[in-house]
């Protein structure tokens, strides 16, 4: 496997941005401080640009001519299966009452649907890596819509449902208990922080190397392959899809723009406007321009903000914008959303954003755009390079720590800066899309900025259950 190759055309592409978030920044300070360099400066940024688009095509373009395109679509589609299949295992135990059980609720701890389903999703992970069948507590209670989750997507178990067990109790019982609560968030739990150690971004050592060489951001790989799982659409979902896709004149290519407003405003995110989101999208297109390789330019738009159609339409008239801002209208206040049955709006986003969506642009902050690119990763090969976040870098909702490695040493030239030795881990706090990321070196325990590009991310294994009888 071509796994020193993978891992430094990955690198030559990321690094190839960071250098141009880089000079960007500089000289837009540059420009600021002074007035006299201001036409220099802008003449500058337009050949920067130039250079920058001609080098991230063409290092992209490396993948389609190296000769192991059809070397990464097979890894892919093993490592897939391998995972479908040890899930379809521990989900169907032959006997439901002899079964080893991980208890699972929707969490009614009153956040939004991609905040619900991370939870979700990380209970399946976490019956995954312990070998139980994931039961969940009360499937007809989801209180996002009163159809109940298994008359949208196919239930996760064939065989077993029942929760029933002759022992039972709170994470993390022991081996042999048959019912281990993972209802969350219980008192109990809380108070003891017994956060089951396999939660992402932590992955499965007998997989972790394969997936690296697959995939640039291997947990988010990881933790799509558990969600692929989870949505697998009932007919008639399917059916509504389809529907809604003839509707709206769904078209490709397309770039998904996911613009979350609202109640996110309130405390959790800084407001973005249009033109933010806007000037990643026309870079995308500026790139494809270099191929030739559309004709129009196109926008699938999901918001909570319905009143951004109208907006987009009259600023940037020359896109085919397509969305429906119907389907964003119930999403202003949480509880009506919750008890008005309108589920498949978002739903209905986020399939679009992630199974038809060529790129993506949007805010890592938000739930929804990072559910939409995990889903995103689990079809292809490798999409970890297909969007641009405005705000955070990527992170699992309730991870313990990202790591980032440092491969190059670096000496601080500031007192905002941190010293970098070749080793150093450090918790990742953001990347400040600027050629700088804040984090806490563990070594110095300072929390401090470094340069992006001289670090790389820390891949962390456990052993997770490892399936031996159940291979491809
Ligand atoms: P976060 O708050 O953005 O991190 O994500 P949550 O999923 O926790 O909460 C967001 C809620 O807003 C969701 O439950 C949706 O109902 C609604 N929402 C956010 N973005 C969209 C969107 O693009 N389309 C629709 N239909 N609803 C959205």
């Amino acid at each position: 496997p071509p796994e020193k190759y993978e891992l430094l055309r990955r690198r030559i592409y990321s690094n190839t941005k960071e250098v141009w978030y880089y000079i960007g920044s500089t000289l837009r300070s540059l420009a600021n401080e002074f007035d006299d360099l201001k036409p220099k400066v802008s003449d500058m940024k337009t050949m920067v640009d130039e250079h920058y688009r001609s080098l991230l095509r063409d290092v992209a373009k490396l993948a389609d001519v190296d000769g192991y395109s059809q070397w990464r679509w097979k890894e892919f589609g093993s490592l897939s299966r391998l995972v479908e299949k040890r899930l379809r295992h521990t989900q169907n135990p032959p006997d439901c009452s002899k079964a080893r059980k991980l208890l699972c609720n929707f969490f009614n701890n009153c956040c939004g649907y991609g905040c619900r389903v991370h939870h979700f999703v990380k209970c399946l992970i976490v019956a995954y890596a312990t070998e139980r069948t994931m039961i969940i507590d009360n499937p007809k209670n989801w209180e996002f819509t009163s159809r109940g989750f298994e008359n949208i997507f196919i239930p996760l178990s064939d065989t077993c449902t029942s929760k029933d067990g002759d022992t039972v109790s709170l994470w993390p019982g022991n081996e042999t208990t048959q019912v281990i609560n993972y209802i969350l968030p219980t008192p109990e739990f809380i108070a003891k922080h017994l956060h089951p150690p396999y939660i992402p971004v932590v992955l499965p050592e007998d997989l972790a190397g394969r997936i690296n060489v697959l995939h640039g951001d291997p947990a988010v790989w990881w933790i799509g392959q558990f969600f692929k799982y989870i949505f697998r659409p009932q007919p008639s979902t399917t059916i509504a899809f389809n529907q809604f896709a003839k509707r709206v004149h769904f078209q490709k290519p397309i770039v998904g723009l996911h613009v979350r407003r609202t109640d996110k405003l309130i405390s959790e995110a800084s407001l973005h406007r249009l033109e933010e989101y806007m000037y990643h999208v026309e870079e995308y297109y500026k790139i494809k321009e270099l191929n030739g390789e559309y004709d129009t330019k196109r926008i699938y738009l999901a918001t909570d903000e319905p009143t951004l159609f109208d907006e987009a339409r009259l600023k940037y008239p020359e896109y085919d914008i397509i969305g429906d801002p119907e389907i964003s209208k119930s999403a202003g206040s949480l509880q009506k959303r919750e008890l008005d049955d309108s589920i498949m709006d978002i739903i209905t986003d986020v399939y679009f954003l992630s199974h038809h969506c060529d790129y993506l642009v949007c805010t890592f902050s938000s739930n929804v755009c990072r559910l939409s690119y995990e889903i995103m990763n689990s079809l292809q090969p490798d999409a970890s390079a297909k969007f641009t976040s405005l705000d955070d870098t990527f992170y699992f909702h309730g991870q313990v720590h990202r790591l980032n490695v440092a491969l190059i040493s670096h000496k601080s030239e500031g007192p905002e800066e941190m010293d970098l030795e070749v080793g150093d881990e450090i918790e990742v706090a953001g990347n400040h899309w600027d050629g700088y990321s804040k984090g806490t070196n563990l070594r110095t325990k300072k929390t401090l900025l470094y340069p992006t590009f001289k670090v790389t991310t820390k891949i962390e294994v456990l052993p997770f259950a490892s399936y031996p009888n159940i291979t491809l």
